[in-house]
Order: C-alpha cells, then sequence, then structure tokens
C-alpha cells in the first residue's frame, strides 16, 4: 500500500515543544494557540523589549545545558539556559529557564515570556511601548502572539494602530 507524504493523522510538522498542538506562524514567531507558547527569534526579543525598556539590551546565556526538549522547526535538541538581558547598566534576570535553538530563537513557555518581559520593565521602565501598567504581564505576552490587539512595539507613537 503506497503511504503519501501528507498523512493528515500524523503528527504536525511543528508541533509545540510543550503540548504537541501544531504551532501558528506569526510574522517570524511561532505560537502556540493552545497553550500560548512562543517561538522567537533573538531579534525579535530584542526588539520587544527595546520597546519596553527604550534602550536595546544585549543577552547573555548563562546555566546553559543540554535540553530534553526538540525544536518544533528543526526537530534538534533545544539548549536549556537562562537569560541575562543587559539594559544600559542594568542587569535583568528573568527567573525562568528558557530552551533555545541556535537556528530559530527561544522557546517561552506560557508564562515564560510574559516573566522576561516584566523583568526588563521592571529594571528599565522607559519604553514608549504601549503597555498599560494595569495590565498583567499575560496580556502583554498575548498581544506579542498577534491575538487580538496586535503586536504592542509597532505603536510607540508613530505607528497607525
Ligand atoms: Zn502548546
Ligand atoms: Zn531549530
Amino acid at each position: 500500500m503506497l503511504i503519501l507524504m501528507s498523512d493528515p493523522y500524523r503528527d504536525p510538522d511543528r508541533p509545540c515543544p510543550s503540548c504537541k498542538a501544531p504551532l501558528r506562524a506569526f510574522r517570524a514567531r511561532f505560537v502556540c494557540d493552545a497553550c500560548e507558547g512562543m517561538l522567537a527569534p533573538l531579534a525579535d526579543l530584542s526588539a520587544a523589549i527595546e520597546d519596553i525598556t527604550g534602550v536595546v539590551p544585549s543577552f547573555d546565556y548563562v546555566d546553559e545545558a543540554p535540553g530534553k526538549r526538540p525544536c518544533p522547526l528543526c526537530a534538534a535538541p533545544m539548549t536549556a539556559f537562562k537569560l541575562r538581558i543587559h539594559l544600559d547598566d542594568e542587569l535583568a534576570k528573568p527567573p525562568p529557564q528558557l530552551d533555545r535553538c541556535a537556528q530559530h530563537g527561544i522557546w517561552f513557555d506560557t508564562d515564560e515570556l510574559a516573566a522576561v518581559f516584566e523583568k526588563a520593565r521592571a529594571k528599565h521602565p522607559g519604553g514608549g511601548g504601549a503597555i498599560s501598567k494595569t495590565r498583567d504581564p499575560v496580556g502583554t505576552a498575548g498581544s506579542w502572539s498577534g491575538d487580538r490587539k496586535g503586536p504592542f512595539w509597532f505603536g510607540g507613537g508613530h505607528g497607525n494602530y
């Protein structure tokens, strides 16, 4: 019997590393609508943090170790690490341990991205991004995945949003 390449019952091409649901491409990112995880390129993360804090961040990876989960795009094992964000003289140390693929960016579980944004903002709250301080950080991450309001960093006072 002939087996064709596209079997609809097979795993999707881009399974969420957390819950195995298929990821949805959103600009340069891949988001999971089921668990709200997200794979984001470092350049995108940098742009978002710049918008939050008003300074261009640089990153360090610390505590690197072989990760257990595969990259959803290339299936290579991701590297577990902790992110350190340099913002001018400040150093933000978001608590979550993240996973990254050298080629495809950083995987954030549901609350991890919000934790990173929150930590960066707490260290250097000088950005022009359209973030309401009264909103919880999960709302911020939701915006980032393009769910409802569009990516907040397109605003910044000069967008057409
Ligand atoms: Zn998921
Ligand atoms: Zn990859």
